[in-house]
């Protein structure tokens, strides 16, 4: 889905990947950019057992409240993001932020098939991906994309930290991995090991 997304006081036009996780009953909801009923078009009724944010920039969390209210579902996020949630979404008075804090290792389960959170610092600080054993496939948020490594260059991003984030955690993952991006088209683990040398 289309929108915006903003840092450093710049704004760009982008398209986003919403993933929704699952089987018929249950699902859970990869990042909540730009339009709740599109998501919940796809949600088609499933109960959502959490709304995971691979990263906390805009175009990744910008209706994940509106979602939560309409869902009845927590807002699952690496308190290393909390700078750039509150860019987003400033405390309100109770001083509420996202509901659960993931960690590095962390396993979600929805529909039978177990999620494992990495913890991928370099794009954001608290940037995860989401690797599903079952599927063969892993959900990479920013930090990688069909091509290579994900943008760098704006605030709270580092580049050293991203390559060795998907060194250590995204190639100890079989070669044949699927990877759904946050933006644009999937690869796999094995194209992107050769891209990145
Ligand atoms: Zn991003």
């Amino acid at each position: 889905m289309s929108g915006t997304f903003s840092l450093d006081g710049e704004t760009h036009e982008v398209d986003n990947n919403v993933w929704v996780v699952g089987d018929d009953e249950q699902c859970v909801v990869v990042d909540a950019p730009h339009d709740v009923d599109a998501i919940l078009e796809v949600v088609a009724g499933r109960t959502v057992k959490a709304i995971v944010c691979t990263h906390a920039h805009d175009d990744h969390v910008r209706v994940a409240p509106a979602l939560r209210e309409r869902v009845t579902a927590p807002i699952l996020l690496h308190p290393d993001d909390r700078p750039l949630w509150e860019l987003t979404h400033p405390q309100d008075e109770r001083g509420h932020l996202w509901d659960v804090d993931l960690e590095d290792g962390q396993t979600i389960t929805v529909g039978g098939a177990a999620i494992t959170v990495l913890h991928t610092p370099g794009h954001a600080p608290g940037a995860v991906c989401l690797y599903v054993h079952d599927l063969g496939c892993v959900f990479t948020g920013d930090t990688l994309f069909q091509g290579g490594p994900g943008a760098t260059g704006r605030s709270f991003s580092d580049e050293d930290v991203i390559k060795e984030s998907i060194r250590e955690k995204l190639f100890a993952l079989p070669d044949e991995t699927v990877v759904h991006t946050g933006h644009g088209d999937d690869t796999t683990i094995g194209a992107e090991r050769v891209n990145l040398g």
